[in-house]
């Protein structure tokens, strides 16, 4: 009986363990956005407080590359450094270069994780598709180069990213906000890529996002924000609304209960979303596996004794 009981007792320790080490991973977050200037920290312990414990923040434009590494290393994050192709008509040519030169110098950072956010944006009018493509292929080789991943920013350019992937071949990465058929899905897994899902899916209208969050193999899904854009359902506002001076900036902490879509989509358990999704990011960028790991000695070494 006593045994029983502290068989129980053993067992119930080692669930609230096991629920603790759960880490939701933001694998798109641009902390680095104006749109959190004064209020970051408090931000930040809002995601922590929801157990999204990691986030991965991907540059856009040359100016923020110092900028998401300081971040990345005073909140203890991982970054990605690249730029993005809505802001490729406004880089410079010499902004190539200077990636080129980040990620030479930050080779050896364990929070540099990837070459994003780059990638083809063929829904926005009046881009430059002739330069989105040559700074999009240039990056793909700086990847290549770094031996790094990469995070793609695809709208309505699924096939182009594709052709792209095949010309210059990357070790996988993620598909951020992946909204594209099945059959495209299916490239970019077989590419070694994990679809980017978030606040997207809490559309009912979003038939194609969830229904390819529901049947896809769990191995290929991650989960992300890209807070502050693309703000969950019960956050959206209409231009009516925002004009009236509301706001519906998407934020980090918002992240489990986009996951609770997930998981009624796929008929999952809100804990088996959080370790499926957490092991397949790392295992698509693994130099977050290795920094998460290192992170989980450090913790480990920081409460021994304690009891
Ligand atoms: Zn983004």
């Amino acid at each position: 009986m006593g045994c029983a009981v502290s068989n129980a007792a053993a067992m119930q320790a080692r669930r609230v363990r096991h629920h603790r080490s759960v880490t939701w991973i933001d694998t798109h977050c641009h902390l680095d956005a104006p749109e959190f200037d004064a209020d970051r920290s408090a931000v930040l312990l809002r995601a922590r407080a929801a157990g999204v414990n990691m986030l991965v923040l991907p540059a856009v434009m040359a100016a923020h590359f110092d900028t998401v590494r300081e971040l990345a290393h005073v909140h203890d994050l991982a970054y990605a450094l690249g730029i993005h192709p809505l802001y490729v008509d406004s880089a410079a040519d010499t902004d190539l270069g200077r990636l080129a030169e980040a990620l030479d110098r930050h080779q050896a950072d364990p929070r540099l994780v990837a070459v994003g956010e780059i990638g083809l944006d063929h829904f926005v009018p009046g881009l430059d598709p002739a330069r989105q493509e040559r700074f999009y292929l240039a990056q793909l080789k700086l990847a290549r180069v770094a031996g790094l991943p990469v995070i793609l920013h695809v709208r309505r350019s699924a096939d182009a990213l594709m052709s792209g992937l095949r010309r210059v071949e990357v070790r996988g990465g993620i598909a951020h906000a992946f909204n594209g058929s099945r059959v495209q899905a299916e490239a970019f897994i077989g590419r070694g890529f994990a679809l980017g899902f978030g606040g997207a899916l809490s559309f009912d209208r979003a038939l194609q996002i969830r229904r390819l969050a529901a049947d896809l193999p769990g191995s290929a899904l991650v989960l992300e924000t890209d807070a502050p854009d693309i703000p969950p359902q019960w956050l959206y506002r209409t231009a009516e609304q925002r004009a009236a001076g509301a706001t519906s900036r998407n934020e980090p902490a918002e992240l489990p209960r986009i996951a609770q879509t997930l998981a009624a989509l796929r008929g999952q358990g809100l804990q088996d979303i959080a370790a499926l999704t957490a092991g397949n990011a790392r295992r698509v960028l693994p130099a977050l596996d290795l920094l998460m790991k290192t992170q989980r000695l450090r913790g480990a070494s920081g409460v021994s004794g304690t009891g």
